[in-house]
């Protein structure tokens, strides 16, 4: 056990009494909370409509499949990403065709997916990457212009705002996780929001098992059981409700780290872009490129130290079943593989103390001298 864990989720006794009142009502699925929680989304993200689902890879899946991706269609993305936002192209028997990132943002960068865009094209994933948002108008555009659809994985951005417009609000759909690590949390969940009222109606039929309002028993094509229970969708009022609270406390955080650990020649810091209100979702550093072969180790250090730390991400086009099915080798994704190289996550949630974040520096700085000395010698 970790003594500083990389997350932790922030619960409060209004969280623990309004699953206690789901519980003494009798309703456990589609409810109330549910529709309440759609809403609510629906606002903050300035759509109109909310699809509650069972998680992030849930409501990423049900997107491909209401924008009539299947097989024989490309679908451009990121390889700098959590693999479910691959994964869901390969779920609905598409074929995903990945555009390296921008070095500064660590997002899809706009003109790698113009260059990646074939006549086989049918959409592209756009990645919100640490909550930032970056890049979003410009890919956005793109995909108007060409004709494709785009999904936003917002998943790691709620409540991050650029120019007045919140994540959440770029291309065909965008969708949210509420996974325990997020910035908000309903156990496991996830959201799906869009102003297109087609594409709503299909999401939330292929959640209920391909009903189409018809009947219990009357199932118009084929579905799944991707439904929010409705202790997580009222966990989830609670947790929306208290999100300038839960963002604000992460910021704080954030600029503890920073303060402290500004000027360190070895490390690469993360920044929030101009124009960019950020919703901080994890803190992620990359170490420079002099001590970046000492980054895995600097992991195993840290965690031996009782301070979580992981590699945030490794390249998806490099994991064992991709390389397995589509060959990919070292060296076809250039900057993903450089960021992803050096890059490491700290201990970051809202309830962590000042002690706890000056732990984690000393312990930081030490393993970071400890290399100087070495490189030195
Ligand atoms: C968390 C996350 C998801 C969704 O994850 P679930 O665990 O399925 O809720 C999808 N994409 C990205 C980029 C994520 O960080």
């Amino acid at each position: 056990m970790l003594a500083i864990p990389l997350a932790q989720p922030d619960i409060s006794d209004a969280e623990v009494d309004a699953v206690v009142k789901v519980l003494r009502s009798g309703t456990l699925s589609i409810g109330p909370e549910v529709e309440v929680f759609e809403r609510k989304m629906a606002a903050a993200t300035c759509r109109r409509y909310g699809i509650a689902v069972s998680s992030g890879t849930a409501a990423l899946h049900l997107c491909m499949l209401a924008a009539g991706v299947g097989p024989g269609d490309d679908v451009v993305t990121s390889p700098f990403s959590f693999v479910a936002s691959t994964n869901c192209i390969l779920m609905a028997g598409a074929n995903p065709v990945f555009a390296d990132i921008d070095e500064a943002s660590y997002n899809l960068c706009p003109d790698a997916v113009a260059a990646a865009i074939t006549p086989a094209t049918k959409a592209v994933v756009a990645i919100d990457v640490f909550g930032n948002t970056a890049h979003m108008p410009a890919v956005e555009a793109l995909c108007e212009e060409r004709g494709l659809v785009m999904i936003e994985d917002a998943c790691e951005a709620l409540g991050t705002k650029m120019a007045g417009w919140p994540a959440g609000n770029f291309g065909t759909a965008s969708v949210f996780g509420f996974y325990p690590n997020k910035q908000i949390t309903t156990g496991e969940g996830g959201m799906i929001v869009t102003d297109d009222g087609a594409f709503a109606d299909t999401c939330r039929a292929l959640r209920n098992q391909g009903r189409g309002g018809m009947g219990w028993l009357a199932h118009d094509r084929l579905g799944y059981n991707y439904r929010l229970p409705e202790i997580a969708a009222a966990m989830g009022n609670v947790q929306l409700e208290r999100l300038p609270e839960l963002l604000g406390r992460r910021r704080e955080v954030a600029g503890m780290y920073l303060e402290r650990l500004a000027g360190r020649p070895e490390l690469i810091l993360p920044s929030v872009p101009d124009g960019v209100e950020l919703s901080w979702f994890v803190f992620v550093a990359r170490l420079a490129e002099a001590v970046c072969h000492r980054r895995d180790q600097l992991i195993l250090d840290l965690r031996a130290a009782g301070v979580g730390s992981a590699n945030y991400f490794p390249p998806i086009h490099l994991q064992p079943y991709m390389v397995e099915r589509f060959g990919y080798r070292p060296g076809d994704f250039p900057v993903t593989e450089r960021v992803s190289a050096g890059t490491f996550a700290l201990p970051f949630h809202g309830r962590m103390t000042q002690r706890q974040v000056a732990t984690v520096c000393d312990v930081l700085e030490g393993l970071l001298d400890g290399m100087r000395a070495r490189a030195a010698a």
